[in-house]
């Protein structure tokens, strides 16, 4: 070794002179990492490491090709920064990660040191070359696993955040428009509980390719969890677009999806927002969708609504509601009133329907329609009818025993999402057991609703309460899409008219008709019918005319108070009423 250090140091010009370029070649020949020298951009030298790297060939065939046409556009401007930098002499060497486009794989990354040199008397850039396409695949996976939905592959929330935000940037820039939708499926539950979650993941598969399909490529199309979906139209003119966009998803959402051999139908809601017209925050603009959203499906479902701004006065209404609503039953603010069911061929009063009764301390009377909707989306609903059943039983098996109302009965109305729990509790038999009403004497109303979301789940709740012996009505018959269809299938023994149709009878001869085949249908399938809404004698006589056995209405007597109603009660024993 010491030797060796001397001879150079002795004579260093003979010692460059004595290494032999052949030695030098085969050092080079034996480099793991990649070299090449470039005249002019064109390869002048390359290693068979370095052939490989960026064309998967010989040294042959890579010498005298341009570098620039082997290398994927991403990385065309790092390289030729870089080549000026060097040539400027501004730097003595240059780092950076360079992509190569190679036909036989997917992708293939290097870190380059380059720097120049001189190659046969030349000027030329040599880049010594590390493969680190493994590390670069592992990071891009990982990128994708953060950023992108792995079951429709489509942007994910995070990717879709970050994507507004630039998109905003961009526009206030630019002086553009955005609209921001809210898509969310109508019946995506439904598909899921009755074909299988394989089923519910392949839908959601196809609803991504189909949304795709309505967008530009500029545009973002996102899945924010669950069948919540998302996109961002930048450049917008102003609504038009977004509402042709908009149909043409309604549109594609309604067509037949084939699920594993088996068809299936649903539909969407959109709610759509502006920017900057209506909001210029990314939180702003999100809330302003998800408003506009819920009206779409408030609205009946498979339709869009834009934004306006008494959408945000309603939602801050709504969450005061959801907050009075909270206290309401622990202030004593409910009430239950009670209206007369008469049977029409005895002429006696026989039952009364319940229905719920909000007094607001400040706002007075509130609606029944606008708090029912509330006290469900919140879950109070469950709390709430538990109470309204177990305080009409109560009262029910109270006016029993008054002289002349044995028989006497008490329905409640049954709120949808409450029905399906009904199933699996056993709070109907104990409050029957604790209040002594017959389960007989229980009607409990039900809408063709419940079996929207999951037939076969409803369907076992309805059998259950049949087998405990309590009557079941089908509520609002008439106004529903597929009433005649399910009608011979629900275990109802009776069924109600809708009330906005009896108005019109003795009027309007269609409305007649509608109300006549519905009677037979009923009586044909051995169903009760209950007419409501009744307020004048030839009302009443048209239903009786027609087979009704009972009917309610303010022509009897509005809904009222329980110390009114028992009043009601005597007054009419004591003097009937001849109709
Ligand atoms: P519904 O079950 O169809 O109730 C009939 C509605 O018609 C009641 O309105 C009643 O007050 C009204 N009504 C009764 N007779 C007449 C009449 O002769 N003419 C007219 N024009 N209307 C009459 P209300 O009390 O505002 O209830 C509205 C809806 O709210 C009910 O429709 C029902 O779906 C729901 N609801 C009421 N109470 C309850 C309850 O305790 N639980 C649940 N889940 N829903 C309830
Ligand atoms: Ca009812
Ligand atoms: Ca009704």
């Amino acid at each position: 070794m010491a030797k060796v250090k001397n001879m150079i140091e002795k004579d260093p010009e003979t010692h460059k002179k004595n290494l032999h370029p052949r030695a030098c070649l085969t050092l080079v020949e034996a480099l793991h990492d990649g070299l090449l020298v470039l005249v002019e951009n064109c390869i002048f030298f390359a290693n068979s490491a370095g052939a490989r790297l960026v064309a998967d060939n010989s040294t042959e065939a890579v010498i005298g090709l341009n570098l620039s046409t082997l290398l994927h556009p991403e990385s065309q401007d790092a390289f030729a920064q870089m080549c000026q930098d060097l040539n400027a002499g501004e730097k003595e060497y240059v780092r950076l990660e360079l992509r190569f486009l190679r036909l036989d794989t997917e992708m293939v990354f290097v870190e380059a040191t380059c720097g120049t040199t001189s190659f046969d008397h030349k000027s030329s850039i040599y880049l010594l070359m590390r493969d680190i396409s493994r590390r670069k695949i592992q990071e891009k996976r990982i990128h994708y696993q953060a950023n992108y939905d792995q079951l429709t592959t489509l942007p994910n929330r995070s990717l879709f955040y970050e994507r507004l935000k630039h998109e905003i940037v961009r526009a206030s820039r630019q002086h553009s428009h955005i609209a921001l939708m809210f898509i969310d499926l109508d019946r995506f539950k439904w598909v899921n509980d009755t074909m299988g979650h394989p089923a519910g993941d392949e839908l959601l598969r196809q609803v991504a390719v189909r949304l795709k399909g309505c967008l530009r490529q500029s545009d973002t199309i996102a899945r924010m969890g669950g069948d919540e979906f998302t996109a961002i139209l930048p450049d917008m003119t102003r609504g038009p677009h977004a509402e042709r966009v908009a149909s043409q998803i309604l549109d594609q959402l309604s067509m037949v999806f084939m699920l594993e051999g088996q068809e299936a139908f649903i539909s969407g809601s959109i709610g759509i927002t502006l920017f900057p017209d209506d909001a210029n925050t990314v939180d702003d603009l999100m809330k302003n969708a998800d408003s506009a959203m819920y009206h779409a499906k408030k609205e009946g479902r498979n339709g869009y609504r834009f934004f306006t701004p008494n959408m945000q006065t309603e939602a801050l209404e709504r969450m005061q509601l959801e907050k009075d609503l909270h206290c309401a039953m622990s202030r004593n603010e409910l009430i239950i009133h009670f209206q007369p069911i008469v049977n029409l061929s005895s002429n006696r009063i026989v039952g009364a329907e319940s229905f719920l009764r909000w007094h607001h301390a400040t706002r007075g009377w509130v609606a029944p329609d606008l708090f029912i909707p509330v006290a469900e989306e919140t879950g109070l609903i469950g709390q709430i009818t538990e109470w309204a059943i177990r305080l009409a039983c109560e009262q029910a098996q109270g006016w029993r025993e008054l002289d002349g109302f044995a028989d006497f009965f008490i329905s409640v109305n049954l709120s949808c999402t409450r029905c399906r729990e009904l199933s699996t509790d056993d709070k109907i038999p104990d409050i029957l057991r604790q209040t002594g009403l017959p389960p007989t004497a229980l009607v409990l109303e039900i809408t063709e609703n419940i079996l929207m979301e999951d037939e076969h789940r409803a369907m076992a709740m309805l059998h259950h309460l049949r087998k405990l012996g309590v009557n079941l009505w089908l509520d609002d018959f008439g106004t529903g899409y597929s009433s005649l269809s399910i009608l011979k299938r629900l275990p109802v023994s009776g069924i109600k008219i809708d009330r906005t149709f009896i108005p019109d009878v003795n009027h309007d001869r269609e409305t007649e008709v509608l109300v006549e085949a519905i009677m037979s249908l009923a009586k044909s399938l051995e169903r009760m019918v209950i007419g409501e809404g009744v307020e004048s004698q030839s009302q009443v006589d048209f239903l009786r005319q027609r087979g009704c056995d009972m009917v309610q209405g303010y022509f009897y007597g509005r809904p009222m108070g329980f110390e009114e109603f028992k009043s009601f009660l005597y007054h009419w024993r004591a003097t009937p009423t001849d109709v």
